[in-house]
């Protein structure tokens, strides 16, 4: 009896996983459509000074609806683009978009774009952004590039050579969902970094739970000390933004301050944020 059951839900499980695979082949075929018709779109989201609310960059993400699917998680198909290789497409199409629309802001802002783990083990990456920034005219200078702990774990020589040749070119590295990656202190002693952007796991309990306070704590004093920029993640409430203040944290992103949003919004937002706005000079 028990190997009749064992049998039937091996059926059970393969046609689970069959109908799992068939959904993961039509999403990137549908993703495939979508590259090549330039649909897949780049939203933007306000990094700000937290002690006054000033815009000081934003960070780009990867905005996709299908007609048929529609709205998929970037969380859900750019490791999908990763798996199935063809992340480097993807990816160039949205740092020329994100480019594009950062020469329309003030030159002082940031683009910060986040880089895949698969884009940091190939060695043609360097090349590749620095072309596109090139070929749109953005200054390498203006250009963040958000990589995960993991992602430099997994193949540290080649990450390290694409993070140091970038740099040289005035690209600066930040290193995103700090606290939540695999060995996080050795990779700040082992690798040249400009920024770390705090996981909002911490943030989003800072007023709330103690541990999660020290733990910012700590890594803002961590970051003073190796003269890195610091960025807390997740701010949804003005309490979050009050007590990241009071820890002397410098930048912030959150809902708080804005939440994600396309090019032409973003620069409304500009314009009611952005001190002179219509008077400065542009890229
Ligand atoms: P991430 O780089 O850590 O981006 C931050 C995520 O937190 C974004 O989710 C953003 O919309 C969300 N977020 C911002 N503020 C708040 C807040 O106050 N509360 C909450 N609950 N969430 C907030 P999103 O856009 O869904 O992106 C998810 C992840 O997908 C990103 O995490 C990043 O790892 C990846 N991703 C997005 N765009 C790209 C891209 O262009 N290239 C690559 N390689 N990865 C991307
Ligand atoms: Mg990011
Ligand atoms: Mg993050
Ligand atoms: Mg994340």
């Amino acid at each position: 009896r028990s190997k009749r059951r064992g049998r039937g839900q091996i059926t059970v499980y393969s046609r689970e996983i069959a109908q799992e695979m068939k959904r993961a082949t039509q999403l990137e075929q549908a993703l495939r459509n979508a590259i090549i018709a330039d649909a897949v779109d780049v939203h933007f989201q306000p990094i700000v000074r937290i002690s006054d609310g000033g815009v000081v960059g934003f960070e780009a993400l990867a905005r996709w609806i299908d007609a048929d699917l529609g709205f998929v998680s970037p969380a859900v198909f750019v490791p999908l683009a990763e798996e199935r290789g063809f992340i480097d497409a993807l990816s160039e199409t949205l740092l020329r978009k994100a480019a594009e629309a950062a020469l329309s802001w003030p030159r002082e802002l940031f683009l910060s774009f986040n880089l895949s783990s698969a884009q940091l083990m190939d060695p043609g990456t360097t090349e590749t952004i620095l072309a596109t920034l090139a070929r749109v005219g953005l200054d390498p200078y203006r250009l963040e590039l958000e990589i995960t702990e993991t992602a430099v774990m997994t193949s540290a020589d080649t990450a390290q050579r694409i993070i140091t040749d970038l740099r040289q070119q005035g690209v600066r590295i930040s290193l995103d969902d700090f606290g939540t990656g695999q060995s996080s202190l050795g990779r700040l002693r082992d690798f040249t970094f400009d920024k770390v952007k705090i996981d909002r796991a911490f943030v989003s309990r800072i007023t709330t739970d103690r541990a999660s306070e020290h733990i910012v704590k700590a890594i803002i004093a961590m970051c003073d000390g190796l003269n890195l920029a610091v960025v807390a993640e997740g701010i949804e409430e003005k309490a979050d933004a009050d007590k990241l203040n009071e820890l002397g944290c410098a930048m912030g992103q959150g809902y708080y301050y804005g939440r994600p949003a396309d090019s032409a919004a973003t620069l409304r937002y500009l314009q009611e944020h952005y001190r002179d706005f219509m008077t400065i000079e542009r890229a």
